[in-house]
Order: C-alpha cells, then sequence, then structure tokens
C-alpha cells in the first residue's frame, strides 16, 4: 500500500453517501484512514435523499429504522454518543396491514396483542405463529448475529455456513415457509412481505430473509425525530466531527488502476483524488462497468454482473396536504390490492404495468409532525414496479397516468378528499433510480436476494483482484436495507483495517 510520508495517514476515498458509504467512511476515519467521501448529488443519503417543498419535508426512501443497535455501534466504536447526535421515536404499531376484503391487523410488539388478532381470524394459526416466531428467532441468530456483518469473500466461507442453512430449510421460499406454520391467507401475507422491503420475492427469496420478522420484534421498530434525513445529518455530524471530509455535487468518472491497484480516482469535474484504498458505495453494476469501464477487470465483471437478477423497481409519490393525517391513521401502512402471489410475479417479471396495484403509505407527521407545516401533513406513497429491464415502460407519458391511479385509489380507500387537500406532489420513477442514483436498470435494491446471489455469492466486500478496491452497500454481502447496507460496512471495514495492519509501510 502506498502512502504519502511516513507520517501520513493512509488514505481511502469512499464512493457514494448512502448510508453503506457514511457507515464505512465512519468506521475508516475511525480506524486511521484520512477519508474523503465522494457524493455525486448535491446531499447525501443516497436512497434516503430528502426533498424539501413548501415546508413539507419528504424523506425519499428507508422510513422503516431497526436494529438500531448497528447504528448505535458507529459512535460509540468513535467515542461518541448517538443520542447527542440523533433522537430516534418508537413507533407503535409497526405497520398497518389493510385489504379490500379484511379487517386490517395491527403488527405490533406485543405477543398477547398479536395472538388475539391471529385468533379472531384463525384459531390453529395461533400455535403456528408461536412456531413461526421461534424458527424465526433461530435465522436470526445464524444468519443476522452471526452471518450479517462478516465478509463471504471464499467459498469456503460458503460451505462452513452451509450445515445451518440446511438445517433451516433455507432452500424453501420465504412464503413457503411461512405457509408451514400457518394457515390463512392475510396471516400468510403478515409474515412474508417483509422481504419485498429488501427487494426480495417472497415467493422466490430464501426463507432466511423471515429473519427480519424476529429482528423487529427483537429491537423494535424506530423512527428517527426529524425524519431519516435527521439520522443521515447526524452520520455526516459524526463522520466530520472525527475529521473526514464529505464532497457534495462530486460525480465520480473513473477509478483509476495501476498495475492490479486502484491508484486514483478522476471526478467529472476532472479532479483526481489519489488513494491507497478505494470503496464504492455506488452500484455495482455501475462501478464496474462505468467507473471501471477502461479496464478488463471491469469489463468481464460488468458482464457477469449484468447476467444476474435484479430487484424490482418502485414508483414513489411524495405529498404534502394542508390537514393533519387522517383520525387513527397509522405511521406505516401496507395497503394490499385484490392480488398478492399473482401481482408480485408480475412485479418481478412481467413486461407490462399490472392494472392493479399494492402500495406503502408513509404517514410521518402521525411521529412527528414537525415534518409539515401546521396544521398539515407530508406524507409518501410507493407502488413496487418491474425494473426496466423487464419492463422498458415509458415513465414520462405513463408517470403521471399511474400516479393519477394512485391518488385515486388512496382518496377512495384511505384519505378521504385527498384531492381537495393536495399542496404539493412530486414522483421519483424507475428512471429517476436509474438516472439520478446509477442504479442497474433502475432497481430499487440492487441485486435480488436469492439464495443464489447471497452471501458468497454475492459482489464481495473485496474485489476478488484488485486487491485495495472495496465494495459497500445494497449489491455487496450482505445486502439491501438500512440494517443489511450497515452490516456491509461493517464488514468491509474489518477488511480495510486488516489491510492497515498487514500491510503498514509497503509502498
Ligand atoms: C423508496 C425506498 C424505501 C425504502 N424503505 C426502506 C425502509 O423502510 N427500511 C430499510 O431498512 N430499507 C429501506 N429501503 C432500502 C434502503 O433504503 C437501501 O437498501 C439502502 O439505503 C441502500 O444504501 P446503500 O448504502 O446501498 O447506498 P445508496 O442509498 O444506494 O447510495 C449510493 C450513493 O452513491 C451515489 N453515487 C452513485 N454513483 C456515483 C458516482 N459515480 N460518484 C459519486 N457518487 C455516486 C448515489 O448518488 C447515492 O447517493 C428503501 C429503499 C427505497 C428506494
Amino acid at each position: 500500500m502506498s502512502q504519502t510520508s511516513d507520517t501520513a495517514p493512509p488514505r481511502a476515498v469512499v464512493i457514494g453517501a448512502g448510508f453503506g458509504g457514511l457507515a464505512l467512511a465512519i468506521r475508516l476515519q475511525a480506524g486511521g484512514y484520512q477519508t474523503t467521501l465522494l457524493e455525486k448529488r448535491d446531499k447525501p443519503g443516497g436512497r434516503a435523499y430528502v426533498y424539501e417543498d413548501q415546508g413539507f419535508v419528504f424523506d425519499a426512501g428507508p422510513t422503516v429504522i431497526t436494529d438500531p443497535s448497528a447504528l448505535e455501534e458507529l459512535f460509540t466504536l468513535a467515542g461518541r454518543s448517538m443520542a447527542d447526535y440523533v433522537d430516534l421515536l418508537p413507533v407503535a404499531p409497526f405497520y398497518r396491514l389493510c385489504w379490500e376484503d379484511a379487517a386490517p391487523f395491527d403488527y405490533v410488539n406485543d405477543q398477547a396483542e398479536l395472538e388475539r388478532q391471529i385468533a379472531e381470524r384463525h384459531p390453529p394459526d395461533v400455535a403456528g405463529y408461536r412456531r413461526f416466531l421461534e424458527y424465526s428467532q433461530a435465522v436470526f441468530k445464524e444468519g443476522y448475529i452471526k452471518l450479517g456483518a462478516v465478509p463471504f469473500l471464499s467459498f469456503r466461507d460458503m460451505v462452513r455456513a452451509g450445515p445451518q442453512l440446511a438445517r433451516l430449510q433455507a432452500w424453501r421460499s420465504v412464503y413457503g415457509m411461512v405457509s408451514r406454520f400457518v394457515e390463512d391467507e392475510h396471516l400468510r401475507q403478515v409474515l412474508s412481505f417483509h422481504s419485498l422491503l429488501v427487494g426480495g420475492n417472497p415467493f422466490a427469496t430464501s426463507s432466511i430473509y423471515t429473519l427480519i420478522h424476529a429482528l423487529e420484534r427483537e429491537w423494535g421498530v424506530w423512527f428517527p425525530r426529524g425524519g431519516t434525513g435527521a439520522l443521515v445529518q447526524g452520520m455526516v455530524r459524526l463522520f466530520e466531527d472525527l475529521g473526514g471530509t464529505l464532497e457534495l455535487n462530486a460525480a465520480v468518472q473513473n477509478i483509476d488502476l495501476a498495475e492490479g491497484k486502484a491508484r486514483s480516482v478522476t471526478l467529472l469535474d476532472g479532479r483526481r483524488l489519489a488513494a491507497d484504498a478505494v470503496a464504492s458505495n455506488a452500484d455495482v453494476v455501475h462501478t464496474y462497468a462505468t467507473l471501471m469501464g477502461q479496464s478488463s477487470r471491469g469489463q468481464s465483471e460488468a458482464r457477469r454482473l449484468t447476467g444476474k437478477r435484479f430487484s424490482m423497481s418502485l414508483f414513489v409519490i411524495y405529498f404534502g396536504l394542508d390537514r393533519p393525517p387522517p383520525d387513527g391513521m397509522a405511521h406505516h401502512t401496507v395497503c394490499f390490492g385484490p392480488r398478492y402471489r399473482e401481482l408480485i410475479e408480475e412485479i418481478f417479471a412481467a413486461d407490462e404495468l399490472a392494472d392493479d396495484f399494492s402500495l406503502y403509505l408513509h404517514a410521518p407527521c402521525v411521529t412527528d409532525p414537525s415534518l409539515a407545516p401546521p396544521g398539515g401533513s407530508a406524507h409518501y406513497v410507493l407502488a413496487p414496479v418491474p425494473h426496466l429491464g423487464n419492463a422498458p415502460i415509458d415513465w414520462d407519458r405513463e408517470g403521471p397516468r399511474y400516479r393519477d391511479r394512485i391518488l385515486d385509489y388512496l382518496e377512495a380507500h384511505y384519505i378521504p378528499g385527498l384531492r381537495a387537500h393536495l399542496v404539493t406532489c412530486r414522483t421519483f420513477t424507475p428512471h429517476d433510480f436509474r438516472d439520478e442514483l446509477n442504479a442497474h436498470l433502475g432497481s430499487a435494491f440492487s441485486l435480488e436476494p436469492i439464495l443464489t446471489q447471497s452471501a458468497w455469492f454475492r459482489p464481495h466486500n473485496r474485489d476478488a483482484e484488485v486487491d485495495n478496491l472495496y465494495l459497500v452497500g445494497a449489491g455487496t454481502h450482505p445486502g439491501a436495507g438500512v440494517p443489511g447496507v450497515i452490516g456491509s460496512a461493517k464488514a468491509t471495514a474489518g477488511l480495510m483495517l486488516e489491510s492497515l495492519t498487514r500491510e503498514p509501510s509497503a509502498s
């Protein structure tokens, strides 16, 4: 590893200030690297960007914050207290699940209340739910606590995990496994929709993803005061307090390789930053195809990756109302449409938009009214839609129509008088995932988290050939979701910090 002088600290460049990039930059800066974080957009956060329109604050992406201990760890390892930077508020119920043909289900962290609601629907499922919870707790211990932040660099690591994966029947799908425990179709949806939150099809994704249920029951669901953007800002402040440098509007154009090492990065504005180690939080295909497209390594890895399966995209509408959220509305509502399995199959494989949709509705003012002007409320609603590789939809034409259909549906079923109270409205389409975030095919969650694209089978936290080039974020192990990418930062930082002790002064 080359260093500027005997005393200068090693320099790391992290490309992209999503949650993964930020968490990695904090760990590197705290661990001895002089770290520069380069972000192409005008604000940090990546998928957790923030829009501000007419006094409304809209978190663009993650709103369900789980595993606060992983966030806390970033502050404590730097000798700080998270409470001095961010205030996490508990959310209850965790989610409200609604159907057109059944009463809502409040998913709460209270065993007796959960069992009461389950018994109301289908009494035999109470015992089934207890057994499901035990199963998901076992997966959570194996898959998250033990392996969630361990880099799978060699096939040996995968072989070592094999017996546990087999014991937990990881070859089954999430929905398939849930169905072994509960019989009621609505309850099966309650216990299987979670994998969609990290881009996984419940009918194809490994049952390992049932661990999300245990993770939420163990540590709760939280929302930062001031919105997810306040958590991003808290992490930026921590990074800068530690002496790190964040540059916004700093798109990287190329990772410069020489003699098998990453030597520097070249920015779109022509500047070149020398580095002893480079980590990319940008989309994995963008990283190899574009940022390393001039090298044979970049070209071959890009070819390999473009043959993989990618998660669906999302269509998101951010809207502000001049009235509070409707009485009794939950912070998080999942609005199931008339079809479940068939709709999901179309979202993951069809070449056009389905006529119906299932929605996630965010009403953050239920927890924190400060996100809207007095008396108003900020919301977003999202619909999972096929990615651009499956359905090359012209979103400039289709977007306004789709927006209107979704707003009409919300007005009819969830927010009476929505249109009359609408103050502001903006959308984010698969084109925006592609163009704003450099996301391959406009995927919202990167590589689909199926078993054959997980752990060792996922792009590794360290490149196999360029040994001072690293990946962090949704496209590497363990995968998408805030806890996932925070875990990936731990795995990647472990490798990068270890390399300092291995090669303290090599040139
Ligand atoms: C609408 C939505 C809702 C979600 N809800 C939840 C939720 O409730 N809970 C949850 O846990 N997860 C949720 N997720 C998933 C979660 O947000 C993501 O998996 C996670 O935030 C991705 O983080 P990341 O570190 O991979 O980086 P990203 O957020 O993908 O950030 C990557 C960054 O790299 C930058 N970049 C790209 N190319 C370059 C370049 N050439 N030069 C410089 N910078 C570049 C991008 O601008 C971006 O800022 C949601 C996702 C979406 C889209």
